[in-house]
Parts: structure tokens; sequence; C-alpha cells
């Protein structure tokens, strides 16, 4: 297949660089190794973003629907679970190879955020054999929370919003290994506002069950303190990987990210880039940033194509 763009990676950078492409006519394809979404719905569905000009409150889901529902209905090509793994110089256009096959294109957009993400586990006796039994690392709907005992894990602000949605509808604590929490003075006064229990200096033992999770072993000050939960939720972070980038013949900067000029021009001739996975100095990984980021790079990408009908 022949398109105009290949947008690969199907997160904020990447749905709206296809909802600005197709704005201009072209014909365009987005790629997604995951779901349509990237870190809205893959990390944080449930949470309130505050900070997505024209809604007071949204919830990452339905941010994701939105966008998602726009770049459909304006025509771009979207596939899903589809991996990205070359991007090779044809005679005349770029090849972009994925785990289904090959497709031409005359400009290609790079919007891959973390790469291939994965939460960080606990590590603990319990967590494999009963992940899916009441171990998860994404915060359930509130609807399968409602009177259960939640345990949640971590201390950082996604940990510490994730359990101010919890304890609307559950009884939910909070278990973080250090004295203090690692998370705006904001989100720390709103959760002591709030019902939430706290455990500070609380080392997780062990997740304990046969079928399904029953309790969490806790280590405090060398004392075990066995707690009654039904759902464990994991929220101690994330590790990237973005090994593809180096496969890609782009320069990239020390910390493996992709290095950009201000039009999102990559070292690549026809391979923009936007999103979390670009740096330069004064970069702030946000859904806005990513967004503004798409459009100076679908522009770009749709000059390059144009040239030389377009000054
Ligand atoms: C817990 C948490 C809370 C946050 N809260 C906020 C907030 O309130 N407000 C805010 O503005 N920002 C927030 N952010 C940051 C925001 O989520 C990111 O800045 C934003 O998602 C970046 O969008 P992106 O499209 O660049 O990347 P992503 O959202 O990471 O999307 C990239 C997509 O590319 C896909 N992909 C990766 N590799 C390949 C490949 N080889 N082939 C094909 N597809 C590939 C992935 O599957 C993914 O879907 C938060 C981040 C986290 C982790």
């Amino acid at each position: 297949m022949n398109y105009d763009v290949v947008i690969i990676g199907a997160g904020p950078a990447g749905l709206t660089a296809g909802i600005y492409a197709r704005s201009k006519g072209m014909t365009t394809l987005l790629l997604d190794s995951g779901r349509v979404g990237g870190q809205l719905v893959s990390l944080y569905p449930e949470k309130g973003i505050h900070n997505y000009p024209g809604f007071e409150t949204i919830q990452a889901r339905k941010l994701s629907d939105k966008l998602y529902a726009q770049a459909e209905s304006m025509g771009c090509d979207i596939k899903e679970k589809e991996k990205v793994e070359e991007i090779n110089n044809g005679e005349e256009e770029l090849v972009v190879v994925s785990s289904k096959g090959e497709y031409h294109a005359k400009s290609v957009i790079i919007a891959i955020g973390m790469g291939s993400f994965k939460p960080k586990k606990m590590g603990c006796p319990g967590e494999d054999e009963l992940f899916g039994k009441g171990v998860t690392y994404i915060l359930p709907a509130k609807e399968e929370l409602v009177g259960k005992k939640v345990a949640m894990f971590g201390g950082g602000n996604s940990a510490i919003d994730m359990a101010l949605i919890a304890t609307q509808v559950a009884d939910t604590t909070l278990i973080h290994r250090r004295a203090e929490f690692r998370a705006d003075e904001s989100t720390v006064k709103q959760l002591e506002q709030s019902e939430v229990k706290t455990m500070m200096n609380s080392n997780l033992v062990s997740i304990n069950g046969t079928d399904k999770v029953e309790s969490v072993t806790i280590k405090q000050d060398d004392k075990e303190i066995v707690v009654p939960t039904d759902l464990v939720v994991i929220n101690i972070g994330i590790s990237a990987d973005l090994d593809d980038l180096k496969k890609w013949n782009l320069e990239l900067t020390p910390e493996g990210l992709v290095k950009v000029g201000f039009d999102m021009s990559t070292s690549r001739p026809g391979v923009f880039a936007c999103g979390d996975v670009v740096d330069y100095e004064g970069k702030y990984k946000q859904i806005t940033t990513a967004c503004g980021e798409a459009t100076t790079a679908t522009m770009m990408a749709y000059k390059f194509v144009k040239k030389p009908y377009w000054a």
C-alpha cells in the first residue's frame, strides 16, 4: 500500500498528526504496536486530566476515545497491534516494515512515545501467581471497585491520583516504602483531606491468596502486618524500551530520544517526529506539547510531500 504519510504510534501525538494530515488531504496510515490511545489507555485510563484545554476535567480514556473517533471520522486508516520494525529507503519513497506487512510512504512521522512500555513489578511472592486474580497494574473502572478493599502501592503523583479515585467507592489504603510521598504538594494535600488510609515506611513482603488475592503482608519497622485485601494495585513506575529507534538510522540524544529541529525534522529526509519520543531544550512531556509538535511535524511532512509545489 502507498500512503502520503505513515504515522508510527497512535497516542495523542500520532492521532493529532493523523487529524492534521487528513485535513490537508494526505492519505494517512496510523500503526500502533499496542492499543490506540497510548499512555492514556494503557497506563492511566481512569485518571482525570485537568490540563487539556477545553475540558475542565476529562477522563483519560474519554479523551483518547474522542481523539480516536476524530482521526477515524477524518479518514485515517488505523491499525492496532502492528509494531513497526524498520524504516527503509525505497527507490523514491520510504518503506515502513511492520510485524504484519510493508507500506510505501512519501513521508513518515514517528510518534512512539515511550516505545514499548510496561509497568514495573514489585518482585514479591504472589505477584505473578495472582496477576489477573486481584493483582493489577492499572486501576480498573470504578464500577469494578465498589465495596472492595484496595491496597495501592506507590508514592508518586500517579499512585496518589489512583488512590483518590478508588477511595470514592472502595476502602483504600496507599502503601509506600518511604517516609514521604514524591508527589506535587497539591496532590499530597488532596490525599491528606481524603479518606485514603496511608501506610508509610512499609515494604511489601508477599501477596497472599490461592485462587484470588486475600491479603498482603507488609513489613513495617521489623514488624510484619497482614492486611486483608481484595485488590492490589501496583503503581511504582514504568520501564520504557526505545530500542527500536536504534535501528531506524536517526540521530539520537544521549538519552536515546530523537533529536529534532525546531520544525520537528529528524536527521533523515522525509522523517519527522513528535511527542514524548523527541527531545530538545525546554521539552516538557505532556499531551498538549505532544499535540502541538504533531501539528508542526505534519505541516512539515505535507510540505515535504508537495515539494516543489509548496514554497
Ligand atoms: C501516569 C501518567 C499520568 C500522566 N498524566 C498526564 C496529564 O494529566 N496531563 C498531561 O498532559 N500529560 C500527562 N501524562 C503524560 C502524557 O501521557 C504523555 O506526554 C503523552 O501520552 C505523550 O503522547 P505520545 O503520543 O507522544 O506517546 P504515547 O502516549 O506513549 O503513545 C505512543 C504510542 O506509540 C506506540 N508504539 C510504540 N512503539 C511502537 C512501534 N515500534 N510501532 C508502532 N507503535 C508503537 C505505543 O503503543 C503507544 O500507543 C501522564 C503520563 C503518565 C505516565
